[in-house]
């Protein structure tokens, strides 16, 4: 017997529709690549955001054709965000960071068909574009343009007021985003209306962001990288306020903003947080302001320390672990009741860890032998499905690698889950280090190494050694003006681990090399590393 509830079809269009009407006076504000701030409403994102879409379908854009940006995190952006699903197409985000080759590549594999870029990066979309056969180009903000380039205002302009949404089936596809292809090409992740709208609403709940109305939101991490952690889409659909630094990431820069802009809540990878930790250590009380602001942090793993480092500062961290193939988010490190009572110290070390899967996901760890058992210690590859997770990439298909026969995402991860529900990721699979037939965690050796109070940042990875295969080798940067030496790194870490696993190889350099979302790129390392011989 089938129920008798409405077949209503979950889209975009309803989150922008309710963010315009019934949260029409909540702010979208902007810095511009000059640091002034832009204010808009919601109501004003919506009237914008249906202008676009009109302009797209006045433009022969139909449904499913890809409309890309390239673009910072900025109220324009945000209109796209919601405008071009609102046409029925896909807003394909392009990460700014990539080489133009790569851009290029992304582009023609995606067959977009228009581009909306921010002024400030026509010289990069220069490089791309004789690479390319993007059919028009327009341009968001001031500036003088080329004559190949089209000004957005003018093609949205007295646009959309009439505007009606097309029919759209929940699974049609609504964006698009390609993995950082560290292990090949780049793959296409096509995320849908109803995934992207369970989404936002799972990670608003209380025990995720605890996203409501009274909020003012922040998204450090990039629009042009798996959808900003689905951020804009859930703060529009509960009415919080959106705050976007445009191209503007110093320290100092987003703490001010946070500052001016009473931000409740604001999400970045590890690296960020880091820069923000030594601002706020240098001259911690130059930004009271921003005290009881929470913060989301993933996309790689939190040292403990950092969690400690800001509770000093009466900030909270929130961990969570996610890829660009689950929407992104997949787990949040939250605490149960039974911790309240446990101390902080064993506080910290839940909320370090990855977490317990979001509602309607589900994870298995996966061994030679088969599913592990959830002990906190047997690990394998993580692997996940649910509504918003991908179950194959675009054009390529459900390869057998990433993919397992039964359906499920397999994520190169290797990890725990325990029998409380917390999964823990031990490390990449191919990050891992095997010292003697045993594996070494690389992530958690860098928690402890950045746990030490003269380091900055600190990546391990493995290099190879005569006797035992492989060694850590720890690539460290220390804070400014500090010293440490191997000798009080090595005796830091044979504290807290075994002798076999603290490396007796420490490599200081000035800067990590890091990907184009912020992680330490190890691939780099390895590679700066090659001839490295370990000691012992
Ligand atoms: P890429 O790293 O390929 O740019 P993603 O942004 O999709 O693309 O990264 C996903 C990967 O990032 C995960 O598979 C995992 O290895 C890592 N990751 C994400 N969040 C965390 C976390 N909280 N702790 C450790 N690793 C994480």
């Amino acid at each position: 017997m089938l129920s008798t509830m409405m077949s209503y079809p979950l889209t975009t269009n309803h989150v922008l529709e309710r963010a315009g009407t019934l949260f029409g006076d909540r702010v979208v504000a902007w810095r511009r690549p000059d640091k002034t701030v832009v204010r808009h409403t919601y109501a004003d994102m919506r009237r914008r955001a249906r202008a676009l879409a009109a302009a797209l379908v006045a433009a022969g854009i139909g449904r499913g054709d890809r409309v890309a940006t390239l673009m910072w995190n900025n109220g324009p952006h945000l209109e796209a965000y919601f405008g071009i699903p609102a046409a029925g197409a896909v807003l394909h985000t392009l990460n700014l960071r990539l080489a133009p080759e790569d851009i290029a590549y992304i582009v023609n594999d995606a067959e977009d068909r228009i581009v909306i870029l921010d002024d400030v990066l026509l010289p990069l979309w220069e490089k791309i574009r004789p690479h390319v056969n993007v059919e028009r180009v327009l341009v968001a903000g001031a500036g003088s343009l080329p004559n190949w380039a089209e000004s957005y205002e003018a093609f949205i302009a007295g646009r959309g007021a009439d505007y009606v949404y097309p029919d759209l089936d929940e699974h049609a596809a609504c964006g698009m985003c390609y993995t950082s292809g560290t292990t090949g090409r780049p793959k296409g992740v096509v995320y849908g209306h109803r995934s992207t709208v369970l989404h936002s609403l799972t990670i608003a709940i209380p025990d995720c962001l605890g996203l409501s109305v009274n909020d003012a939101v922040l998204a450090v991490t990039p629009m042009f990288h798996a959808n900003s952690w689905g951020v804009p889409y859930a703060a529009a659909m509960m009415g919080a306020n959106q705050v976007f630094p445009g191209p503007h990431l110093g320290a100092e820069d987003l703490l001010d903003l946070m500052a001016e802009e009473r931000i409740t809540l604001a999400l970045g990878v590890p690296t960020i947080w880091m820069m923000i930790q030594q601002a706020l250590d240098a001259a911690p009380a130059r930004w009271p302001l921003v005290k009881g602001m929470r913060m989301m942090v993933g996309g790689s793993a939190v040292p403990p320390a950092m969690i400690r480092a800001f509770d000093r500062h009466g900030l909270t961290i929130k961990h969570g672990w996610g890829m660009t193939e689950t929407s992104p988010v997949g787990s949040l490190a939250w605490l149960k009741p039974q911790h309240a009572d446990a101390g902080y110290d064993a506080q910290v070390s839940v909320r370090a860890k990855q977490g317990i899967p979001l509602p309607l996901v589900e994870m298995r760890i996966v061994g030679d032998a088969g599913e592990q058992s959830h002990d906190g210690k047997s690990a394998g590859e993580l692997q996940v499905r649910g509504p918003w997770i991908t179950g194959s990439y675009f054009k390529v298909g459900a390869q057998p690698d990433k993919f397992t026969a039964d359906g499920w995402l397999r994520t190169g991860d290797v990890a725990t889950l325990d029998a409380e529900g917390y999964m823990r990721i031990a490390d990449r699979t191919k990050d891992l280090i095997k010292s003697g037939g045993e594996w070494i965690s690389s992530v958690d050796l860098e928690n402890a190494v950045m746990g030490h109070p003269a380091v900055a940042e600190a990546a391990v990875i493995a290099v190879a050694h005569p006797k035992w295969d492989e060694r850590p080798l720890a690539v460290v940067v220390a804070k400014p003006g500090q010293h440490v030496s191997a000798e009080a790194l090595r005796e830091h870490l044979l504290a807290q681990f075994p002798k076999w696993m603290v490396p007796d190889d420490y490599a200081f350099v000035d800067a990590l090399p890091k990907t184009s979302t912020g992680k330490f790129l190890k691939t780099k390392l390895r590679e700066d590393f090659r001839g490295y011989r370990a000691k012992g």
